[in-house]
């Protein structure tokens, strides 16, 4: 549904202002599936919007369930043909994640990651964003449940897409609308510095996570071309920049590649990093799925790494993995042939 320009044309027709509200209790806490769905509005009022407008932008052509874990991914068709995928993951706790897509594919090839192979198609819209939580609010209500947190870490570089980014946000945090808190979103980036910095004076308190994966540039540079651009020296001061203004935590995600990235020494040099700011920030160990050309750390070597970083006082956890059997994990979306 094409929010903005929903509010307009109902503008435009000089509609009663609680018009757009009740569109917005029906479109987004009722989550109604159609036009007909929206009974309070009179039926001319909904035949002439259906005129104009689609309900859905985005449509279901292929979804799955991992039965080991009951993460659930989904395929969806834009409205211009192009592929695009979200996941839904369900935990023990009741937290309900939802990782949703910034772009079709994503230009920033790193190495490890399937999405990145694809290239950039474009960005997505913020109402195609919002969609993807959508769909994913549709299939919980049916168990009664909700989405509690939202994850910017699907196909894509949110910081390449900014604005519409932002507008995804602020439409699910609205309190007429979706009204998730803005804490309970989390957008992360491969480490666009300008993007970081932009971020760093939002209003809005969103959490940030950097995909670091390496902890020298040597090392950087061969698995994220991102660094080239931007180094770890202006990747981590944006970082302490944002810290200092928000007084917000920063996610440094960390996924272990075997003979890569996994050495104790890999580990010293990630605490030197850690060091800048131990109060705030915090690492998240991930585990690799193989998407071609790397294997897995080893059990034992990821928990030496992992002890390590707690003798040094560094913050770290090992990230659950969720979907790995239906290629729904850390960089493993990527719209293949038209299926997930
Ligand atoms: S890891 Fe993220 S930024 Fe890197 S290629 Fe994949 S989707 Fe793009």
């Amino acid at each position: 549904m094409k929010n903005k320009e929903f509010a307009a044309w109902l503008e435009q027709r000089k509609e009663p202002g609680y018009r757009l509200g009740q569109f917005k209790r029906a479109f987004f806490q009722d989550l109604v599936l159609d036009w007909d769905g929206l009974t309070t509005y009179p039926k001319a009022l909904r035949e002439a919007a259906a005129e104009e407008f689609t309900w859905d932008e985005l449509k279901v052509t292929d979804e799955r369930t991992d039965p080991s874990d009951g993460t659930y991914k989904v395929l969806f068709a834009c409205s211009d043909g192009s592929a695009v995928e979200a996941v839904l993951m369900r935990h023990e706790t009741g937290r309900n994640t939802v990782c949703v897509s910034s772009q079709v594919g994503c230009p920033m090839g790193c190495a490890f990651c399937a999405t990145g192979k694809l290239g950039l198609k474009r960005n997505l819209t913020a109402d195609e964003i919002v969609e993807q939580v959508l769909h994913m609010a549709r299939i919980l209500k049916k168990d009664d449940a909700y989405v509690t947190n939202v994850v910017y870490m699907g196909m894509g570089e949110p910081f390449n897409n900014y604005d519409a980014v932002m507008e995804s946000i602020r439409t699910l945090n609205d309190p007429d609308g979706f009204g998730l808190g803005a804490r309970h979103m989390t957008v992360s980036t491969c480490g666009i510095v300008p993007g970081i910095l932009k971020f760093a004076g939002e209003s809005l308190q969103v959490n940030l996570a950097i995909s670091l994966h390496a902890p020298t540039d040597e090392m950087r540079d061969r698995i994220m071309p991102v660094n080239k651009a931007y180094p770890l020296d202006k990747l981590m001061y944006a970082v302490g920049e944002y810290a200092v203004k928000t007084n917000r935590k920063v996610l440094f995600e960390y996924l272990l590649l075997k003979g890569v990235n996994d050495s104790l020494d890999c580990a010293e040099g990630l605490a030197d990093l850690m060091e800048q700011n131990k109060r705030l920030y915090q690492v998240n160990l991930i585990k690799y799925h193989s998407t071609g050309g790397y294997q897995a750390t080893e059990m034992d070597d990821r928990q030496e790494f992992m002890d390590l970083l707690k003798r040094r006082g560094i913050k770290v956890t090992f990230r659950v993995s969720f979907g790995e059997e239906i290629d729904a994990a850390c960089g493993q979306l990527a719209a293949r042939n038209g299926r997930v």
